[in-house]
């Protein structure tokens, strides 16, 4: 795991300890809680400390489609996509369910202490089930987050494998919510399950970062028509770094022929000898 990595999520997990108290998220159906903005101190104040997906309308909405699934099931290891890169969803694999009734926005929050309850399904081999404690062990080796077993816990994700696609949403969203690894493409490489982790936890793509396109370009000639979506960067005053730089070998930046249409590059590294 690379060390910035390891960085951002050090750099998570002191933020969580010390702010948890006042970052349950407020009754406010438009927009969705991921994390405060720790750089401007602005801890205090909940409405200002949102990633704001509502500009997304519908696109930012789904439900498990039958063509990511058949594009996984072909994966294999000479892909030239991660499995998490092939979902129709937002960004590919961000799952935002459709639960009010408008249908255009949600809303998530952090893990109170960070501490995760999960449950893995029993439909997962033994092979599957070893792959996916392999992550969460790299959670607790590397990080102060904590997946716990869940027992009563109201909040809590179920890590299955009975839809299509490798997918989750982003944060607490309240209740049980779903993580799913569709198999056995998205637990074939440990890196998909610390991903689609990683959103459940309340983290975006690096590629979505605001300074992206300073190091990186987005070939959009070589992108399938429709998925210029999967590009979009975030929203500087909704997102936040947590003083972290721009990290390349992040297990959430893309692939550089994500949804590609011509198996050319879709993203390309600024930096010379960057892979
Ligand atoms: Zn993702």
């Amino acid at each position: 795991m690379p060390g910035t990595f390891r960085m951002a999520l050090l750099f998570f997990c002191v933020f969580l300890l010390f702010d948890f108290s006042n970052s349950l998220p407020v009754e406010d159906a438009d927009i969705i809680y991921l994390w405060d903005d720790y750089a401007s101190n602005n801890i205090d104040d909940d409405i200002d400390n949102v990633i704001d997906i509502s500009d997304l309308d519908s696109q930012a909405y789904g439900s498990p489609k039958n063509e990511s699934g058949d594009a996984i099931s072909e994966w294999t290891e000479t892909s030239l996509m991660n499995p998490e890169e092939m979902g129709s969803y937002l960004e590919g694999d961000i799952l935002i369910p459709n639960l009010s009734r408008n249908g255009m926005r949600d809303k998530t929050s952090r893990w109170s202490k960070g501490i995760i309850p999960y449950v893995i399904d029993s439909s997962f081999n033994q092979d599957q089930r070893d792959t996916i404690r392999k992550a969460i062990a790299d959670y607790h080796r590397l990080t102060c987050l904590r997946f716990v077993p869940h027992q009563k816990e109201a909040d809590y994700i179920i890590i299955k494998n009975t839809k299509t696609g490798c997918w989750s949403s982003v944060g607490r969203i309240g209740g049980r919510q779903e993580v799913n690894l569709q198999s056995p493409g998205c637990v074939s490489k440990k890196g998909t399950v610390l991903h689609e982790l990683l959103h459940a936890i309340g983290f975006m793509h690096e590629q979505s970062r605001p300074e992206r396109d300073d190091y990186v370009t987005i070939q959009y000639n070589n992108v399938k028509p429709g998925a210029e979506i999967n590009f979009k960067i975030s929203d500087k005053k909704n997102t936040n770094d947590f003083g972290i730089g721009y990290d390349y070998n992040s297990v959430m930046h893309y692939s550089e022929f994500a949804f590609s249409k011509n198996s050319k590059r879709t993203i390309e590294p600024k930096v010379r000898g960057i892979k």
